[in-house]
């Protein structure tokens, strides 16, 4: 089958039979209950952002491409009370506390040198300039809580030139103008580039791999004024991923995958010390419920640490010389302006989980270079972490991890469903 990728993956010392075993028992189905519960399935975003690229977008008039949010009395009290956003900053309140009192009592002019020193020091824990994406105002009025569950990710119908736009503008203008060399030769030409760069196209090609395969896989396969039937089609699948449909493009883009696959399990496995801490809560005002999400996730995450053939992250802008210094300022910036481009996507359905999946990969991304803050972490409550992750950012990265996750399972589907076409 052209979708049975087998053998080493590129960059990595890992091999795709462990991934799909690892991922189809031990990840899979934990991923799918603590994704369920209600602390992941309401994410707050702003759909209504406008596109800061282009202004002659068309309105999309597809009927699946709605999104339904939430009305006030579907959202539990407790995320809507936003007192898990008192319990989120508790230690930005202290640190900033903290350095007010120093710059009074040091009784000096604001712009001494201690002050300077002294704000210095709070800039670290400003976060914003370690991120890899741009998130959205949760608290603008524009944001509103969507149900993930009630609006999945699946067939939509967007494509054609408004589609194309969008990715071409993702691989041509914002892959490091990787795509401008198209046809045979790409492959090899990428395999000379350096590792950052491949690395990045991977992510990419993966994550576009990754939407392809879900709209296969919960396409629409009938219609009437009952009822809708959703499920998997193969024809569909074929013409995008099988070798010879895909001028032999296609399993190297479910390589892609598993690749992406990789990247966010590392980031997973690293960030456990952050989940663990006593002063971390899933909170959503259920307390019994609550603490079950947490017992769930940190299992999930030593299944995550477990993984025997983790990627390296180090091999990447190894050094701290300038230039791997100014690559990693290079990824940052074009990563962030990837994430700008999902406002521009017309199909709010897309744009939903093309939001979230760019905002949860920017999280891994986030967490796999700030090994130093994570591992500087105190473990005790009373202490702040110069580490922080807001909601929308844990929201993000598991839900992305998710769709992954769920793309390598239905890899596992549609081999089955094209060995009984054969028979
Ligand atoms: P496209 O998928 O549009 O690809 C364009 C070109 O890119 C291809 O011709 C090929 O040369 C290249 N390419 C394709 N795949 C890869 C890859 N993995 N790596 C590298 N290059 C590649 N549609 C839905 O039905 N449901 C959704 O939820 C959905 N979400 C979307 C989210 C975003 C952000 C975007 C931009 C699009 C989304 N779409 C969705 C549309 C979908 O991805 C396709 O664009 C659409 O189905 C048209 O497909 P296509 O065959 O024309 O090729």
């Amino acid at each position: 089958c052209f979708c049975q990728v087998t053998g080493t993956l590129d960059d990595c010392a890992c091999d795709v039979e462990t991934i799909d075993r690892f991922n189809n028992k031990e990840i899979f189905p934990k991923l799918q209950k603590l994704l369920s519960s209600d602390y992941f399935r309401f994410y707050k975003v702003n759909l209504n952002n406008p596109c800061p690229f282009w202004t002659d977008h068309s309105q999309c008039g597809l009927k699946y491409c709605a999104v339904k949010p939430c009305t006030l009395g579907e959202v539990p009290e407790g995320l809507k009370s936003s007192s898990y956003k008192v319990l989120e900053r508790i230690p930005i309140i202290i640190q900033f506390l903290a350095l007010f009192v120093q710059v009074l009592s040091l009784n000096v002019c604001p712009c001494s040198d201690e002050t300077r020193q002294a704000l210095q020091e709070w800039k670290k824990h400003d976060d914003e300039s370690d991120r890899f994406c741009m998130l959205d105002d949760e608290d603008s009025p524009k944001s509103q809580y969507v149900d993930l569950l009630l609006n999945p990710e699946r067939f939509t119908g967007y494509k054609g030139p408004e589609a194309w736009r969008i990715w071409n503008s993702i691989y041509e203008e914002n892959c490091f103008n990787l795509f401008l060399i198209k046809g045979q030769g790409f492959y090899r030409w990428l395999e000379g580039l350096c590792v950052e760069k491949r690395a990045f196209f991977r992510l990419i090609s993966g994550l576009h791999a990754s939407i392809n395969i879900h709209l296969s896989a919960r396409y629409l396969l009938d219609e009437n004024w009952f009822e809708m039937k959703w499920g998997h089609n193969v024809s569909e699948f074929q013409l995008r991923f099988d070798k010879e449909l895909t001028e032999g493009e296609g399993p190297k883009r479910l390589r892609n995958l598993y690749f992406l696959y990789l990247i966010e399990l590392r980031a997973l496995a690293k960030i456990l010390p952050y989940f663990e801490r006593p002063a971390f809560h899933l909170y959503t005002g259920q307390h019994t419920q609550d603490n079950e999400n947490k017992k769930l996730l940190l299992e999930l995450l030593h299944v995550a640490k477990s993984f025997p053939l983790h990627f390296d992250e180090t091999a990447l802008f190894a050094g701290n010389n300038k230039e791997a210094m100014k690559l990693k300022e290079d990824f940052k910036l074009t990563f962030k302006n990837i994430s700008r481009i999902m406002d521009c996507v017309e199909c709010f359905k897309c744009r939903l989980w093309g939001k979230l999946q760019t905002q949860g990969l920017g999280s891994a991304l986030k967490i796999l270079f700030s090994e130093r803050q994570i591992d500087a972490m105190p473990n005790t409550s009373n202490t702040n972490p110069s580490f922080q992750l807001s909601r929308q950012e844990i929201v993000s990265l598991f839900n992305a991890f998710g769709r992954i996750s769920t793309s390598v399972r239905e890899l596992e589907n549609f081999r089955s469903l094209l060995s009984n076409l054969k028979q």
